[in-house]
């Protein structure tokens, strides 16, 4: 591969943005410095933002496919599709279907994973899978939002999730549906797998003794949980205000209203994650589709159940970063919340989630307004507009 450099752009770090800069990369990145080199490709980066890979630790689908479908061609072609939104890692997420369908899907993202780490040339052009998000099976009926309630399943079973512990990295929980937490200590301290307060009833105090057991997440704050008030505060104030949660959210101004983004910033800090939980939808034409076996209907930026309910989004993850931002959010922490803190929730910031020496060279070239022109996946060219 050849070493390349992108000189006079505007680098967005971890700590803020290094104005008029080159950074040097070839598969890692090598430096950012004010010194183009001589005899180097060089790309001309005028008047363009670079960011590091985004990751979506939430996302089911795009392009007309979902990672529920059980297939590889349908892991394959989101990991492809998210790359033009700057999306270099993400968690394929799987919706409440059949258990047999979830092991399918499970089967499906395995391989996918492995191909990408054994072929350069498909795991340079896709994003890349760090493991499945099971969204469910083990949540609360009352709160199952747009998952379908047939194959809800209570309580949880930590032995299913132990037995898909080598490709489940988050599993979504309703804690209120688990003995005394029994599940979410046995998943937490037998396997790596990151356990998920979502689709929950759970009340405030129930929320800490999870939290105490294991909880150290919390899926789509504010959607398919208890709403706040001072007299039940709920499970959802009890994930916010934790420092050991870190919390998701849909920052598309439908799920979560607008006014919310930056008080939640404040409070999270590096424990936000922006995800999109966008659905098969995403990157289509308005119209009709389904969803772990619901029908839902895509108009604008909306997607909803036939009953009126809220079904996951069609949000681009650099829309969200820019979303975040122009709540008044300083540019570097919005783009934070989409890559270092989510590498970090994940447990991979050694390798990726910002623009560093030695991380990987995941690079989106953006113009001023983050939308995506360009992106390097492990420095080779993955998308052009
Ligand atoms: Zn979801």
């Amino acid at each position: 591969m050849a070493r390349k450099q992108i000189v006079n752009a505007d680098i967005v770090t971890a700590k803020g943005v290094l104005k008029g800069k080159t950074i040097i990369f070839d598969d890692k990145i090598e430096a950012i410095t004010d010194k183009p080199e001589d005899g180097l490709e060089t790309l001309d980066g005028s008047g363009k933002i670079l960011l590091p890979g985004l990751i979506d630790m939430h996302i089911h689908g795009y392009n007309g496919y979902d990672c529920s479908d059980g297939t590889e061609e349908a892991i394959e072609s989101v990991a492809k599709g998210i790359v033009a939104n700057g999306v270099t890692a993400f968690l394929p997420t799987t919706m409440t279907v059949s258990v047999a369908e979830l092991e399918a899907a499970f089967e499906a993202a395995r391989k996918v994973k492995n191909r990408q780490n054994s072929e350069a040339k498909f795991g340079n052009s896709t994003a890349t899978v760090i493991g499945v998000h099971a969204e469910g099976p083990f949540i609360a009926m009352a709160k199952k939002g747009a998952q379908n309630p047939k194959y809800i399943i209570n309580p949880p079973d930590a032995e299913f999730v132990k037995k898909h512990s080598d490709i489940i990295k988050m599993i979504t929980i309703a804690p209120e549906t688990d003995d005394n937490c029994k599940a979410i200590r046995e998943i937490t301290s037998e396997t790596g797998v990151i356990v998920s307060a979502g689709h929950t009833t759970a009340d405030y105090e129930t929320m800490q003794k999870a939290i105490d057991a294991g909880v150290t997440h919390a899926t789509h704050l504010f959607n398919a949980m208890p709403s706040i008030s001072h007299r039940e505060p709920g499970g959802t104030t009890a994930l916010l205000f934790s420092d050991k949660v870190s919390c998701e959210l849909i920052c598309d101004g439908i799920h979560v209203h607008k006014g919310w983004f930056e008080p939640v910033y404040r409070i999270k800090k590096n424990k936000l994650n922006l995800i999109t939980d966008c659905l098969r939808a995403c990157g289509l034409k308005d119209g009709s589709y389904e969803s772990g076996g619901l029908k839902f209907t895509l108009k604008g930026n909306e997607c909803r159940l036939p009953d009126g309910t809220i079904a996951g989004s069609v949000l681009k993850l650099n829309e969200g970063v820019r979303n975040l931002y122009e709540s008044g959010v300083p540019l570097h922490e919005a783009v934070n919340c989409a890559s270092l803190y989510n590498a970090d929730t994940l447990g991979v910031d050694g390798e990726r989630g910002q623009l560093k020496e030695g991380l990987c060279a995941d690079i989106v070239v953006c113009d001023s307004a983050l939308n995506v022109k360009e992106v390097y996946k492990n420095g080779e060219l993955a998308f052009k507009e």
